[in-house]
């Protein structure tokens, strides 16, 4: 099966597997295998890394990016000037209030469809679109119920497997069926359990060492696959991460579709999924996201705000005072290079803004 991968969001999984096609959302390593022709200067180190592993793993067919912003949009040229494998760059309208931005994403995915067929996919009947959306549903709502059982880092790679394919997350939910959670569940537990030793002992210590941390929330772009060890960075420190709003969490999973709309027409109920429903930061006006991080904060009792922020990202980097002022919380701007190997500059910004809150 021919394989395509991408980053943002927006590009939605079923409409490429409906195809006939293997969706990928890509999550960079740190280290793509090789560098991509984009400057290291002026470029977005998750960008940077998304073009050059795209261009370098063995088996892509195709590749999608989305407008979402200039960085994404000047990744689209590299990776055309690496020689790689063909792209295509959607565009997201940044408005979504009017009819009008609705239709034009839809037109949008109407035009990557017939990319996809150029690849050697199939468009797809309405009725095997309607079965891959429900199919794609039920796997995001088992999903969705198990990252309440797993601790903030556990989550994030949860997510990530999901968004690697149906493979791997299907293989992912075998394992926390048989009580292989990648992390411990954040549960208290007695104090006869609390002196055991081995690896109960050790989750154990860990979950009290939860239930006395910060709760903080981690706010954002997205995450390379080294990055989650910021999650233990926070840990360390004191922390915990009680909200992922990164782009790389919960927060960018489309809404549930419903049913009875979706086998009268499921090209809209995707269109209604996604662009209808993802709060992000390029969004015009911002509001979506402002409203979701208003009702995420509350219900996560976060006390501090870490904004993760690639650097040269201009949307993140604009919204540093606009965080402060409508959430009221204390924010520390963890701005990222890729360049700390060691995490070990990142670090000391984090404990000295959990001493800060403590
Ligand atoms: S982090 Fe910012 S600049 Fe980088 S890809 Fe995401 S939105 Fe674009």
């Amino acid at each position: 099966m021919r394989t395509v991968v991408y980053s943002s969001p927006f590009v939605p999984a079923e409409w490429l597997a409906a195809h006939g096609l293997r969706p990928v959302r890509l999550r960079p390593g740190a280290g793509a295998p090789a560098e991509s022709l984009g400057p290291i200067m002026g470029m977005c180190p998750y960008a940077r890394a998304f073009v050059g592993e795209a261009a370098s793993m063995p088996g892509v067919d195709g590749v999608v990016l989305t407008t979402t912003c200039d960085q994404m949009r000047r990744a689209a040229e590299w990776l055309a000037l690496d020689g790689g494998p063909p792209v295509f760059l959607m565009n997201v309208p940044a408005t979504w209030q009017t009819p009008a931005a609705a239709r034009l994403y839809r037109d949008e995915l109407q035009r990557l469809g017939r990319f996809l067929v150029g690849l050697g996919g199939a468009p797809p009947s309405r009725e095997r679109l309607a079965e891959t959306l429900e199919a794609y549903d039920a796997r995001r709502a088992a999903l969705r119920g198990a990252l309440g059982a797993l601790g903030p880092r556990g989550a994030s790679e949860a997510v990530a497997r999901f968004d690697r394919g149906a493979e791997a997350h299907d293989a992912a939910l075998r394992d926390l069926g048989r009580g292989g959670s990648p992390d411990p569940p954040r549960l208290n537990r007695t104090r006869g359990a609390q002196d055991a030793g081995g690896a109960a002992g050790q989750e154990t210590r860990r979950a009290r060492a939860h239930s006395q941390a910060v709760p903080l929330a981690l706010v954002g772009g997205p995450l390379r696959r080294d990055d989650v060890r910021l999650f233990d960075a926070i840990e360390r420190a004191g922390g915990l991460v009680a909200l992922d709003g990164t782009e790389s969490g919960a927060r960018t999973l489309p809404a549930p579709f419903d049913r009875r709309r979706l086998r009268d027409d499921p090209l809209l109920e995707l269109v209604d999924a996604y662009f209808g429903a993802i709060p992000d930061i390029f969004r015009r006006p911002d509001t979506a996201l402002h409203e979701w991080l208003g009702r995420e904060l509350a219900a996560s009792l976060a006390r501090g705000i870490i904004l993760w922020r690639n650097v040269w990202c201009d949307l993140w980097a604009a919204s540093v005072v606009r965080l402060r002022e409508t959430t009221g919380l204390p924010v520390l701007d963890l701005d990222v290079s890729g360049e700390d190997a060691g995490f070990g500059r990142t670090g000391d910004r984090i404990q000295a803004f959990m001493e800060m809150l403590r």
